[in-house]
């Protein structure tokens, strides 16, 4: 047995993870230099009234008022809901398959659709293109050091997809807002309201889609924008994450989402509530790199109030479902 690694005495953070050092009392630097939000409510305050008037603005432009990024899992389930209740907004709801969606996930979705009254897409990409970056991300780490830091090889890939090609659907659709469900760990309210920036998404997109590009080929054009999306006959929409600035409680969010239907997948592991290859591409992380990828996210939440450390530790530390591991191995191909 491997001795456990030190971990910082406030979050979650294992001396394995990069650039990290501790003080005498076992604090890690990313605790001590973070910044505790004084203004945090007035800032959420800020960032709610904002969005309240990119909607006002917007409201009726398209179709369709906003895109949500819907995975199924609790909290994106919790942003649809108050997408359609508290706003009133016309939404279209769009989940990517990557031929990991749990078999209850699936269900909660149509179930959640029917009853709040969304229009919904199931957008499947060809699933041999996507084994085929899922299996070469299984042995190799694709993109930068600092992306490693925060998801996976393999959950950085279908993010990927999941991102540029909902941003063409809202281009094309021209939809002004793009909606994701993270959670304050995942994105801080200074960044949960983004006025994209053709540029700087180009910028963005060629990182990702320049490494699977090398793996494919031209295969994975049809998930990314192309150059005519980025002409003035288009016009880009603004990311909002509403949980960063709406509130979050992990029990109120379930206690939320069980009015529609949505019941917890019992064919998951802890860290997501909708993707069986999350296990698999978690494990493989924690293999190579020697952190969970996870563990900056859980210790975000810690350091926001958000978890306990021991919930998050005992997250953490949780082994992956072998049988799931076994699952998402064969349909991806790779020997056991
Ligand atoms: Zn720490």
């Amino acid at each position: 047995m491997m001795s456990k690694p030190k971990i910082c005495s406030r979050c979650a953070l294992p001396e394995t993870f990069p650039g990290i050092r501790f003080d005498e009392e076992g604090v890690c630097n990313f605790c001590l230099e973070y910044k505790e939000t004084a203004g945090g409510l007035a800032k959420k305050a800020e960032y709610q009234h904002k969005f309240e008037a990119l909607i006002k603005e917007n409201r009726g432009r398209g179709t369709y008022d906003a895109l949500m990024c819907y995975s199924g899992g609790k909290d994106s389930t919790h942003t649809l809901a108050i997408l359609k209740e508290k706003y009133g907004l016309g939404v279209l709801a769009v989940t990517v398959d990557n031929g990991f969606i749990s078999e209850q996930a699936t269900k909660n979705i149509r179930t959640v659709v029917e009853n709040l009254a969304v229009d919904h897409i199931f957008f499947k990409p060809r699933f041999d293109v996507l084994a085929r970056i899922f299996r070469h991300c299984a042995s190799h780490d694709i993109y930068s050091r600092k992306s490693l830091e925060r998801a996976s090889s393999i959950c950085t890939s279908c993010m990927a997809i999941v991102k540029y090609s909902t941003l063409r659907l809202a281009l094309e659709k021209d939809i002004p807002m793009i909606v994701y469900g993270w959670s304050p760990g995942q994105s801080p309210v200074t960044s949960s309201i983004i006025k994209n920036n053709p540029r700087i998404v180009k910028m963005m997109q060629k990182s990702l889609y320049g490494p699977m590009y090398r793996i494919i080929g031209a295969e994975i054009s049809p998930y990314f924008l192309e150059d005519k999306h980025f002409t003035s006959a288009y016009r880009f929409p603004y990311y909002v994450h509403p949980l960063a600035f709406l509130g979050y409680d992990e029990k109120a969010v379930y206690n939320n989402i069980s009015r529609f239907g949505w019941t917890p997948p019992g064919d998951t592991d802890v860290n997501s509530t909708n993707c069986l290859l999350n296990s698999f591409a978690n494990m493989v992380h924690k293999g190579r790199l020697g952190f969970h990828a996870y563990a900056y996210e859980l210790s975000n939440l810690i350091r926001g109030g958000y978890l306990d450390r021991p919930a998050a530790l005992a997250r953490l530390e949780r082994p992956e479902n072998p049988q799931i591991i076994s699952i998402v191995k064969e349909k991806l191909g790779i020997k056991p």
